[in-house]
């Protein structure tokens, strides 16, 4: 929009496109297809990436405004929201950040080792991460195989015994937070079949016309699978299916449970039963007092996201867990603006964060416009920061320097079916870009 405004993009891995890349499901390669347009922005002539620098280690904000006329934060939400019940951190139980990080070859994740030896599997939450990750753990590894999922993970679901995945809501059918295209993943899934409690779907059918459209088509999708008996070759699919997966609704998690041989692992969860408490997507899940054990060798943690502070100058509300902001700017920050997950919160698709990006973008135009935004005075840019970068030891990847390292992904995924094999350490991505 600007022909006079040049960007620098700050990222601490090796390579760029975030969750694009560590957070997307392997099975999904389309949604991943938005790297294209990233590509493009950041091979402008004005734009230019800078890999392998850890804003809140390697450089302070404070040091970044001091070298730009602006700064945007945009470092998304590495955090997960606790359960915050008993035995959370025994052994089988995993964040669904995590999981995910792992068979997307996160470097943090590398070494996580989930244990799959167990034959049941219970997710908590209803989002898309946890359709993400049943469809993950229940698919054929004939079709993760042709995924970028990593060799590592792909080894140990190969010899995974999980058959069971239930998925635990603490609301009802009508609220829940995945969306229809994931759960049709689901009921279509070659070699499983749904499981699901007549219970939980009381009173649905008379609810579906108040339902707005979006959530109508999911909740009759839900309710067909739930309550129809199959026609004949949905049976016999289903006879044949080796592995099941369900919904389990009206459920909250209150403890885990320790292996009474192996306490430090897990073998189980106790739930709470809940009712709800009003109706749509306001409704409350209250508490009946009725509890409920299931067991279970693996517990996936999938309650959402959370973003952290990295740098104590910068305003941070621990409570909502973002940048207190408006439309981007942040409060009591003047030149310090925010965008994605760390702006809104861990919510919304791609093309959701996206447009609220651009609003961002937006209030920085405005802002050099109105001139509350004082760029009268020229500022260093990179040119200052590369000098501490220097002095301080770290090796910034340059745009050019990730297409050395996307290239030998490609050339490892070739060798192998795969679209890519990804570098899963940052070593071996630093060699390949030639540092
Ligand atoms: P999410 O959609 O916000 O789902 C979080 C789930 O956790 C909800 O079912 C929520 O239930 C539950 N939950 C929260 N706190 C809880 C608690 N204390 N006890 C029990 N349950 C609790 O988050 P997400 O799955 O992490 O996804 C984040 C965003 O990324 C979403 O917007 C999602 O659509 C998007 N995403 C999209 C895709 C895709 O398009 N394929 C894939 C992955 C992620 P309540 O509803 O009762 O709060």
């Amino acid at each position: 929009a600007r022909p006079d405004v040049t960007v620098d993009i700050y990222e601490r891995l090796p390579v760029p496109f975030g969750l694009v890349r560590f957070g997307v499901a392997p099975d999904h390669p389309e949604v991943k297809n938005v790297i294209n347009t990233f590509t493009q922005t950041a091979r402008h002539e004005r734009c230019s990436f800078y890999g392998n620098v850890n804003v809140g280690k390697d450089l302070s904000v404070t040091e970044l405004q001091e070298a730009y006329h602006a700064v945007v934060l945009s470092y998304g939400a590495e955090g997960n929201r606790r359960m915050g019940v008993p035995g959370e951190d025994l052994s089988g139980v995993y964040s669904a950040k995590d999981f995910v990080g792992w068979y997307n070859g996160l470097p943090s994740c590398r070494e996580l080792g989930p244990d799959l030896s167990c034959e049941t599997a219970v997710i908590l939450g209803q989002g898309n991460v946890a359709l993400d990750v049943a469809r993950v753990l229940l698919s054929p590894i004939d079709l993760l195989k042709k995924t970028d999922i990593t060799q590592p993970a792909l080894e140990v679901l190969e010899e995974s015994r999980v058959r069971r995945v239930l998925i635990v809501g603490r609301r009802g059918p009508t609220q829940i937070a995945g969306t229809v295209k994931e759960v049709r993943e689901m009921v279509n899934l070659p070699n499983t079949r749904p499981d699901m409690l007549a219970s939980d779907f009381e009173g649905v059918k008379e609810a579906l016309k108040d339902l707005p459209r979006p959530r109508k088509r999911l909740t009759e999708l839900m309710l067909k699978t739930a309550m129809e008996t199959p026609g004949e070759k949905e049976h016999e699919r289903r006879e044949k299916a080796s592995r099941v997966w369900g919904l389990r609704f009206y459920r909250s998690p209150v403890e885990i449970l320790a292996d009474p041989e192996r306490s430090s692992r897990t073998a189980g969860i106790r739930l709470a039963v809940n009712k709800l408490e009003g109706s749509g997507e306001g409704a409350r899940a209250v508490l009946t007092g009725e509890m409920e054990d299931v067991s279970c060798g693996l517990i996936i943690s999938s309650i959402g996201y959370k973003s952290l502070s990295i740098d104590p100058s910068v305003p941070f509300d621990s409570h909502r867990a973002i940048v207190p902001n408006n439309m981007g700017r942040i409060q009591e920050a003047p030149g310090l603006y925010c965008s994605g997950w760390l702006k809104t919160g861990p919510t919304g698709v791609i093309a959701t964060t996206l447009n609220n990006s651009f609003d961002t973008a937006r209030s920085v135009l405005e802002d050099m416009d109105s001139g509350t935004l004082n760029t009268s005075a020229a500022k260093p840019g990179s040119q200052s920061i590369n000098a501490l970068l220097e002095n301080r030891g770290v090796k910034p990847v340059t745009f050019s320097e990730w297409e050395k390292i996307d290239s030998e992904e490609v050339r490892r995924g070739a060798a192998i079916g795969k679209p890519r094999e990804k570098l899963l350490t940052v070593e071996e991505m630093l060699q390949v870009a030639g540092k």
